[in-house]
């Protein structure tokens, strides 16, 4: 979802707001050197491994927007134990996975800025069917982002979100105003 605003934290209007951000790693992955990165890593677009011995899923955590149908979405990784991997691979392309496999346990794996710390923070992975990443319900129910999670956010937070993510990234004030 994309729509025009005045943002809180510069004054200008962005044409675009996105009520998401992705990780684009784990954060183990994202703070190595290139050298580690290639020694240690085996990346897949929603699977990382490094070391051979920690285990990364990517899903979709939601925080419902008050009032409305809509979401704020974290794209965020998930560190799992092997069998936990292994047997989300085993189903990744069997019909009725979300029926018949899970929910499994996890760990996030990465930190947000805008919430007191997230990494490590337990969550439950909870399957979807072929073509869609699992969802991501945070457990530990007295952290910020599972209250949010649970209760859902009015929308001047999911702004407020939308705007600390996009000018947390390299090149959020390039684009056409
Ligand atoms: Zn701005």
């Amino acid at each position: 979802m994309a729509e025009s605003f005045k943002c809180a934290t510069c004054g200008i209007v962005h044409e675009t707001l996105e009520m998401s951000f992705a990780a684009d790693s784990p954060d183990m992955y994202a703070n190595m050197n290139r050298e580690e990165r290639d020694a240690r890593c085996i990346r897949g677009s929603d699977q990382y491994i490094i070391d051979q011995k920690w285990f990364f899923i990517r899903g979709c955590l939601e925080i419902p927007i008050v009032g409305s149908d809509e979401v704020f979405l974290w794209g965020l990784w998930a560190s799992v134990r092997q069998e936990v991997f292994d047997e989300i691979e085993d189903c990744w392309e069997i019909d009725g996975r979300e029926k018949s496999r899970g929910p499994f346990k996890g760990r996030l794996a990465n930190s947000l800025a805008e919430y007191p710390e997230t990494l490590n923070l337990k969550v439950r992975i909870l399957l979807q069917p072929i073509g869609t990443r699992p969802l991501l319900v945070v457990e530990e129910s007295d952290h910020m982002l599972a209250i949010e999670q649970a209760r859902g956010i009015p929308r001047r937070r999911a702004i407020e979100l939308a705007s600390l993510v996009l000018h947390a990234q390299p090149g959020g004030h390039s684009e056409p105003n």
